[in-house]
């Protein structure tokens, strides 16, 4: 017998019995590749699980959620492994591994594309740029399309063409028990609704089928800076220019010590600015005249929004987030950029000290408030902006320090807070989670699970525990 968790053991036999059928690999402790496999995008997340099965298909996945529930192991799943707090790997379980499920297929005169749960959104993007498609996804490439599709989804595109979930058709999922189903909107209709918001919480997706949107291939797009200090009037300015922006802008604003990247001015590096970073996915003529008044006011240090490919814009906040970096975050939704917001994001900002430190807050709006708030089970649909307070630091020297102004400049905006996106929480308990979805939609998932995971077998994530 091997003890793999606390009171847990398998018998070698059992786990032969599971590499025997297996098409993919099973990993563990004493394979040569195990330190490689169980890192995740944080870096400040060191777990041992006691064995990891890299699924090659739907039938790994299968036998994998039959092996884990058979022995009563604790089960993690993991697809791109960027989780902020970590939940695809755990001490001691048994972590699923999609990520060598990589397959996508493309159909473009359905302009729809089928893609495994292993893929990132890179992936996806190289395959649907050449036909001028794209799916709604997020702003970082090397981030996982299961986990961030099945939070919900928000990225350059969203405020034109929704969040990824708005997108997607039908997913291949495996039961708690380890059973094939289909969920859409004319199959399992209440999975399908509790999957687009929900997380893992239902079981595996081994296959999503997305709506493709025409995208690019060049958008006008790339950031403007301005010294931090003049954040304040910068801010004041933004949020009457964005107020009624047309839905083919999405802005992201990101104060930071300016980056040493090629497209930042050598003389600005280090120094403390403030970004409004544009996407502009329409007509670049109309495009220029909508953020003209941006780029003019004040005195502007850099300027680089500028017409580019589609997949250059999605990549350009790649190096902000390196994997294996130590990170932390702290996120919440606001109803709108009031003077108090303002200056308490800017006395915040003004306090960084990790080069490495920098936090989005997202533009809201536009065709992801115009779907109903019950449609699906993702909630705060009508938030104005997401602030997503983040802290990096290299390794963990800093990190302490730079996890409390994280904190600290959380709590100043508590008294401002309505939901929170769920696929930015951190491991905050149960209060947080409900937050995320507000009681009416919560206690729905509630039901659902009850209904598809009665035993919380999925239980490592942003859990929704059965009524
Ligand atoms: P994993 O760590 O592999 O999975 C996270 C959790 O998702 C798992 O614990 C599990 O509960 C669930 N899960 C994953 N795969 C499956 C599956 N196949 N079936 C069932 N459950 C599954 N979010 C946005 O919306 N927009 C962004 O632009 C964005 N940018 C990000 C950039 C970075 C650098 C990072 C680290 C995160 C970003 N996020 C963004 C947040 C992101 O959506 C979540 O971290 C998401 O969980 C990542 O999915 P993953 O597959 O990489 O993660």
């Amino acid at each position: 017998m091997t003890a793999i968790a606390e009171g847990f053991t398998l018998s070698e036999t059992a786990l032969a019995e599971l590499q025997g059928g297996f098409r993919g690999e099973i990993v563990g402790r004493d394979h040569i590749s195990y330190d490689e496999r169980r890192k995740i995008w944080n870096g400040s997340i060191d777990r041992r699980p006691a064995v990891i099965a890299r699924c090659a298909g739907v039938a790994d996945v299968m036998a994998a959620v039959k092996f884990g529930r058979k022995h009563g192991l604790p089960v993690a799943v993991r697809s791109g492994g960027h989780s902020f707090p970590g939940h695809s790997v755990a001490d001691d379980a048994f972590m699923i591994d999609l990520s060598p499920m990589k397959g996508v297929r493309v159909d473009p005169d359905a302009r729809t594309a089928r893609v495994q749960a292993g893929v990132l959104l890179g992936e996806l993007d190289r395959e649907t740029q050449p036909f001028g498609l794209a799916a709604p996804s997020g702003i970082v490439t090397h981030t996982g399309l299961a986990g961030l599709t099945l939070g919900g989804g928000i990225g350059w595109i969203m405020r034109k063409h929704g969040l990824a979930i708005d997108q997607l058709r039908r997913v291949d999922l495996i039961t708690a028990d380890g059973e094939f189903v289909k969920a859409s909107a004319d199959e399992n209709e209440d999975l399908f609704w509790g999957l687009r918001g929900g997380g893992g919480n239902f079981g595996v997706v081994t296959e999503f089928e997305f709506n493709l949107v025409p995208v690019g291939p060049t958008v006008l797009a790339g950031p403007i800076f301005w010294a931090m200090e003049d954040s304040p009037e910068v801010l004041r300015f933004y949020r009457d220019w964005v107020a009624d922006a047309p839905d083919e802008l999405m802005t992201i604003v990101i104060h930071r010590k300016a980056p040493a990247l090629p497209f930042v001015p050598e003389e600005l590096h280090g120094k403390p600015v403030v970004m409004v970073v544009c996407c502009w996915t329409g007509d670049h003529e109309e495009g220029e005249q909508v953020i003209r008044p941006m780029r003019e006011f004040g005195k502007s240090v850099a300027d680089v929004c500028m017409p580019k490919p589609y997949l250059e814009h999605q990549a350009m906040l790649d190096p902000s987030f390196v994997p294996g970096r130590w990170y932390y975050f702290k996120s919440c939704d606001v109803q709108g950029l009031t003077d108090e917001i303002i200056d308490i994001t800017v006395d915040h900002s003004l306090r960084i000290e990790s080069p490495l430190t920098s936090f989005p807050i997202w533009q809201m709006g536009g065709a992801v408030a115009r779907v109903d708030e019950d449609e699906t089970a993702f909630g705060g649909r009508n938030a104005a902006f997401t602030y997503n307070i983040g802290a990096a630091t290299a390794t963990a020297e800093g990190f302490e320090q730079e996890r409390e102004w994280v904190r600290n400049f959380w709590s100043a905006l508590e008294p401002w807070h309505t939901t929170v996106y769920v696929n930015f929480l951190d491991a905050e308990g149960e209060e947080r989670i409900r937050a995320a979805y507000g009681e009416e939609k919560y206690n729905c998932l509630k039901a659902l699970k009850r209904k598809y995971d009665p035993d919380n077998f999925f239980r490592l994530n942003q859990n929704i525990p059965p009524t």
